[in-house]
């Protein structure tokens, strides 16, 4: 099964994308994770990549699709795969048809998560990533058991350049602006299950593994 995750920064998609990774056995793709090992090994992409993603702005389309593409093309994503923070553009939403379509492949469910602005920001506020393994945290709604180390490696809990306020209301608006209109584009193609991203964490994948008919 071939499934996107679209929402807002901050409405779930990564914690989501994972857990529903776990239990279908579909890879988690998150250009979002790639691009920031691509800034910490400073690749010449990552370089590039760093300084957009500092403004909270998007990195450009042609190196996310490049990236996408390739991912796709591995041998892990033979039987399905789990699409996180990307597509964000129409340009690339158009790119995926024509790559998925080359492999006789196409989407086959679009889950949009629906979380109202004030909490998006609450959940960026808290949001703290281990800076060894990447696993995400919430200082209040899904704490480590211990104060800023991570429950899996032991490494630093840290807040996400990207993560500090005045940097989250642009990407907001990024998202208004460039990434919202992509709902309705994969509504008028009979693909979007629309999920009350609200709830706790483990009522959300529930009603999507519910919706994706793996429950
Ligand atoms: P996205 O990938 O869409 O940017 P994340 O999955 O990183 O969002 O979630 C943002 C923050 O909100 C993280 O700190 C995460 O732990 C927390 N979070 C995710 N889902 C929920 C939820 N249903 N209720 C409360 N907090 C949540
Ligand atoms: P995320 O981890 O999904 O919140 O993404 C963090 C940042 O990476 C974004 O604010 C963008 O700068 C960049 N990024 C991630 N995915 C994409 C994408 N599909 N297109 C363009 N930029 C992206």
């Amino acid at each position: 099964m071939n499934i996107i995750f679209l929402g807002p920064p901050g409405s779930g998609k990564g914690t989501q994308a994972k857990i529903v990774s776990e239990r279908l056995g579909f890879p988690q793709i998150s250009t979002g994770d790639m691009l920031r090992a691509a800034v910490r090994e400073q690749t010449p992409m990552g370089l590039k990549a760093k300084s957009m993603m500092d403004a909270g702005q998007l990195v450009s389309d042609a190196v996310v699709i490049g990236i996408v593409r390739e991912r796709l093309s591995r041998s892990d994503c033979q039987k399905g795969f789990i699409l996180d923070g990307f597509p964000r553009t129409l340009p690339q939403a158009h790119a995926l048809r024509s790559a998925l379509s080359e492999m006789n492949r196409q989407i086959d469910a679009v889950i949009s998560l629906e979380v109202d602005e004030e909490s998006v920001v609450r959940r960026i506020a808290g949001r703290r990533t281990c800076r060894d393994c990447g696993k995400m945290y919430h200082v209040e709604y899904d704490p480590p058991a211990v104060v800023d180390l991570c429950d899996v490696c032991g490494g630093d809990l840290f807040l996400r350049d990207d993560d500090k306020e005045e940097t989250v209301r642009r990407r907001l608006q990024v998202y208004s602006e460039q990434t919202a209109p992509l709902v309705d584009y994969y509504t008028k193609a009979g693909l979007v299950c629309t999920v009350d991203g609200m709830q706790d964490i483990s009522e959300v994948s529930d009603q999507i593994l519910k919706v994706l008919g793996g429950n």
